[in-house]
C-alpha cells in the first residue's frame, strides 16, 4: 500500500468531532503504546476505560482470534454460544436475571430508559415517565443518552430533546426529594460521575436513591459504562456501596478493546421487554463476545483485589506531587485535582514526554489498564511528576 499523510487524511477526510492529541498510534502491548515513528508511551488512558488486559494481551489476542476464524457475526436472528456464555457469566456473577447486548455504552443506557418507561407504562399507564438523573451526569450522545446527561453544554445546538427528564444535585439529599414526584418512573446516575470530572457519589445518597426506588415502585437504573468490568476493584462499582439497582449498564471495559455493550436487568424489570421491542444488528456479536468472555474469565477476586491496590498506591504517589491538591476514584479510576496549573496543558506535556493521560473538566484523570506493572505505574507517575514541577 502507498504510504498516506495520515493527519492530512484525517483532518481533511474525518469529520471534525474529536480534539485529537498529536500522537499517531500504531502498536501496542500491554499498558505501552508506540507511535507511527517507534516512539513508545506508558498508558494511562485504556483506550479510555476500555482495554482492559491492556494493549495486544496474549490470551485474549488468542480467544479473539478463535472465534474470528470461526464465526463472525450472524445476527440476533440466530443462537450463538459466546452470547450465551457472557450472559451466564455476567448474572451469576451479579445477581442480577437478564441481559441485553449493545455495542455502545450510549446504547446501552438507551435500552435501559426504554425498559423503566415500558415498566411504569405496563403497571401505572402513560402518566408516570418522568426520569430523574443527576446534574454533571455523562450518560453517552445519542439523542435519549444526551437527554439523559445532566451539563447544558452537551445540549445546547441540539433542541429538541425527550421530554420528561429532570436533574438533580449529586449527593444533595433534599434536591432529590424536591426531583422525584409522583410522575416519576426511575433515577438513573453513574456511581463515579467520569466525564464530569470524577465524582465519587456518597454512600448515603445512594442508598438514598435504592430505599426512594423501592419505596415508589421506581427503577432504579445505575450508568457502569465506565466504573464498570473491574475498574473500581470491584466488577462494578455498586456492589462496594451496600445498593442493588434495578438496571445496571456496562460497555468500555467489557469487550478488552471490541465494541460491545449491554444493560443487565434484575427481576422486576427482565421481562419488561420482549419480541419487537428493541433490537440492534450487531448486539452480542460473537467475536466481541469471546473478547468479553476473556476479560471476565481473567477477573478474579485475586485480579480485583490487585485493581484496588495499585489504584492506592497510586494515589498515594500521586498526593506527594507538586502541584497536586486531591485525588478522587476508585480503583484504577482516578480524578487529580490540580492548582496553578491546567489540567490539558499538563495532559499535553505529558504526552510529549511519552505518558499518556485523561483530562476530566479541571482535573487529570487516570484510567490505566487494569494489568499494568508497578514499574510501568512508577514509569508514568515520573513522568507526570516532572511535568507538575
Ligand atoms: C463513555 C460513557 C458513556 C457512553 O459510552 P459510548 O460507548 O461512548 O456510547 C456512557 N456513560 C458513561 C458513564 C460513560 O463513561
Amino acid at each position: 500500500m502507498k504510504k498516506i499523510d495520515i493527519k492530512k487524511a484525517d483532518q481533511e477526510k474525518i469529520v471534525g468531532t474529536y480534539a485529537r492529541y498529536d500522537l499517531v498510534a500504531d502498536s501496542g502491548k500491554g499498558a505501552v503504546c508506540v507511535d507511527e515513528k517507534g516512539k513508545e508511551y506508558i498508558d494511562f488512558t485504556a483506550g479510555i476505560g476500555v482495554n482492559s488486559l491492556g494493549f495486544c494481551d496474549e490470551g485474549w489476542v488468542k480467544a479473539v482470534t478463535k472465534q474470528l476464524k470461526k464465526l463472525q457475526h450472524v445476527s440476533n436472528l440466530f443462537y450463538t454460544e459466546p452470547q450465551a456464555r457472557v450472559a451466564e457469566l455476567l448474572t451469576a456473577r451479579t445477581g442480577l436475571s437478564k441481559v441485553f447486548f449493545s455495542n455502545s455504552g450510549a446504547e446501552a443506557n438507551e435500552v435501559a430508559i426504554k425498559a423503566a418507561r415500558k415498566y411504569s407504562n405496563n403497571k401505572y399507564g402513560n402518566d408516570i415517565n418522568w426520569i430523574t438523573t443527576l446534574e454533571n451526569s455523562f450518560h453517552g450522545r445519542t439523542m435519549a443518552a444526551i437527554t439523559a446527561t445532566g451539563q447544558e453544554s452537551y445540549h445546547k445546538d441540539f433542541y429538541p430533546f425527550l421530554g420528561n427528564f429532570s436533574y438533580c444535585k449529586p449527593n444533595d439529599l433534599e434536591d432529590l426529594q424536591k426531583n422525584v414526584t409522583d410522575k416519576t418512573c426511575a433515577i438513573m446516575l453513574e456511581i463515579i460521575q467520569g466525564e464530569g470530572g470524577v465524582v465519587n457519589l456518597k454512600k448515603e445518597f445512594l442508598q438514598e436513591v435504592e430505599e426512594l426506588c423501592r419505596r415508589k415502585d421506581m427503577v432504579f437504573i445505575v450508568d457502569e459504562v465506565q466504573t464498570g468490568i473491574g475498574r473500581t476493584g470491584t466488577l462494578f462499582a455498586y456492589e462496594q456501596f451496600g445498593i442493588k439497582p434495578d438496571i445496571v449498564t456496562f460497555a468500555k471495559g467489557i469487550g478488552g478493546g471490541l465494541p460491545i455493550g449491554g444493560a443487565l436487568f434484575g427481576e422486576k424489570v427482565c421481562d419488561v421487554l420482549g419480541p419487537g421491542n428493541h433490537g440492534t444488528t450487531y448486539g452480542g456479536n460473537p467475536v466481541a463476545c469471546a473478547g468479553a468472555l476473556e476479560v471476565l474469565t481473567r477477573m478474579d477476586e485475586a485480579f480485583l483485589k490487585e485493581v484496588a491496590e495499585k489504584g492506592e498506591y497510586m494515589k498515594k504517589k500521586l498526593l506527594s506531587m507538586p502541584s497536586v491538591v486531591s485525588v478522587s476514584g476508585m480503583g484504577l479510576m482516578i480524578g487529580v485535582e490540580i492548582e496553578g496549573k491546567e489540567a490539558k496543558a499538563v495532559v499535553a506535556a505529558a504526552l510529549e514526554n511519552g505518558l499518556m493521560s485523561l483530562t476530566a473538566k479541571d482535573k487529570i484523570r487516570l484510567l490505566p489498564p487494569l494489568t499494568i506493572t508497578y514499574e510501568e505505574i512508577d514509569k508514568g507517575l515520573k513522568i507526570l511528576e516532572d511535568v507538575l514541577k
